[in-house]
């Protein structure tokens, strides 16, 4: 099949659900993605966040591969050693104590309420089940966590939600501390960078206030790493850099290197309330997806780390220096780039994709989460191309100021 005919097709048969790009994508080799009609790009999305280690590393399919071919699932109700051996690799990388595997972010923190809940009702009773989360978040699409995401766009047409969710300000600690105040809540739950709302770093000082609050009431700190997590800005976790350590970490995104998988990491206190029955996937825990995300963990050790932040460092730098650039937001290689002249990110994004550069946007933000594996001349080239694209998209506004986007209005 030809790249118009899949286009027609996919038209045709698939649920309209998303704005694509034109392209057909066909095949992959570290950071490069070649379309049907055997054009190469240069790819600076991962995947959104996902192909940690680029397209198709070699030592990663092949453990994929060979699980594939040994024993591809089995459910939950035996034991299999690549589901195992992730979540020690897990808990020994993160200081937490026990695993649940889920399949995406959303569930992952799905999951997260439900043991945040549960761990509130079986220590204080009912009565205490609301969970907190921040103005411009994003935790995910099925009805809970499009609940918890902070962002009204997204709720629309779909009500009713669930019930005891509310919203705060980020970087109003007052806020939080006024939300706690009538022992109603069980959770607060935060990106520590907020991706999906425009790569906005939370500030330091609020998040460890947040933590400080959370910790003196008993209320469980969630803090959802879908896509801050697994290296992405740096270090394994994002909440390294902040130097806190929370009750619940979820991941999804960069965990499985291009599988499906997610996962709820806890403390011990929160494991256990969670017995037998209280929980479950039939899919959770997959030993292909295991295998795979046991290679991608195994290969995050310092020098790893030290790549991504020279590449992160280096990146931030170059792009600081480009006419265009307003700001550079975000951490390590999650990285917001606001525009002057009210360019348009997606005009940005367009000819980045003419030119051979795959990006994404953010709200009103070109956005780049690259393959962690990038090499500093990847980055050079990278920002070559964003350079040209960027010097092809006239300023919508000449002379005006650059308008800082609102929030949307939480659904309080
Ligand atoms: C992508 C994302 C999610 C949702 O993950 P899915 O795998 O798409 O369900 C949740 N939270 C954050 C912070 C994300 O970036």
């Amino acid at each position: 099949m030809n790249t118009e005919k899949i286009i027609k097709r996919d038209k045709k048969y698939i649920l309209h659900t998303y704005a694509r790009s034109p392209l057909v994508l066909e095949r992959g080799s570290g950071m490069t993605v070649w379309d049907a009609d055997g054009r190469a790009y240069l790819d600076f999305t991962s995947g959104i966040g996902v192909n940690a280690l680029g397209y198709c590393d070699p030592e990663w399919s092949a453990a994929v591969a060979a699980q594939a071919a040994q024993l591809q699932h089995t459910s939950n109700l035996y034991y299999t050693g690549p589901c195992v051996k992730l979540a020690r690799k897990l808990c020994k990388r993160t200081g937490l104590d026990k695993v649940f595997f889920a399949n995406s972010g959303a569930e992952a923190n799905e999951g997260a309420i439900k043991c945040a809940r549960k761990y509130s009702v079986d220590t204080y009773g009912p009565g205490r089940s609301k969970v907190l989360s921040l103005v411009n978040s994003f935790h995910g699409r099925t009805l809970a966590t499009l609940t918890a995401t902070g962002q009204e766009v997204f709720h629309q047409d779909f009500g009713p939600f669930p019930e005891d969710f509310g919203y705060l300000p980020a970087g109003d600690a007052a806020a939080l501390e006024a939300a706690l105040q009538d022992n109603t809540v069980c959770a607060v739950m935060m990106e520590l960078v907020q991706g999906e709302g425009g790569v906005i770093a939370l500030d330091s000082d609020y998040v460890h206030r947040v933590a400080e609050l959370c910790a003196g009431r008993d209320v469980l700190l969630i803090v959802d790493e879908v896509q801050t997590g697994v290296g992405r800005t740096g270090a394994f976790l994002a909440c390294q850099h902040y130097g806190i350590t929370p009750d619940i970490v979820t991941l999804a995104k960069a965990l499985g290197g291009g599988l499906p998988i997610g996962a709820v990491l806890m403390e011990d206190k929160v494991a256990k309330c969670m017995g037998p029955g209280s929980h479950g996937s039939t899919f959770g825990g997959n030993p292909v997806a295991c295998a795979g995300a046991c290679v991608v963990v195994d290969r995050m050790d310092d020098a790893f780390f030290d790549n991504v932040n020279a590449c992160a460092a280096r990146l931030r730098r170059q792009l600081a220096e480009l006419p265009e650039v307003a700001e550079v937001s975000g951490l390590g290689l999650m990285v917001g780039i606001a525009l002057k002249g009210g360019r348009k990110a997606s005009e940005v994004r367009t000819r980045c994709e003419h030119n051979g550069l795959l990006v994404l946007t953010a709200k009103d933000r070109v956005r780049l989460l690259p393959p962690l594996v990038l090499t500093p001349g990847d980055v050079d080239r990278a920002v070559q191309i964003l350079a040209e694209s960027l010097a092809e998209v006239p300023p919508e506004e000449p002379e005006a100021p650059m308008q800082p986007a609102e929030p949307a209005e939480p659904n309080a």
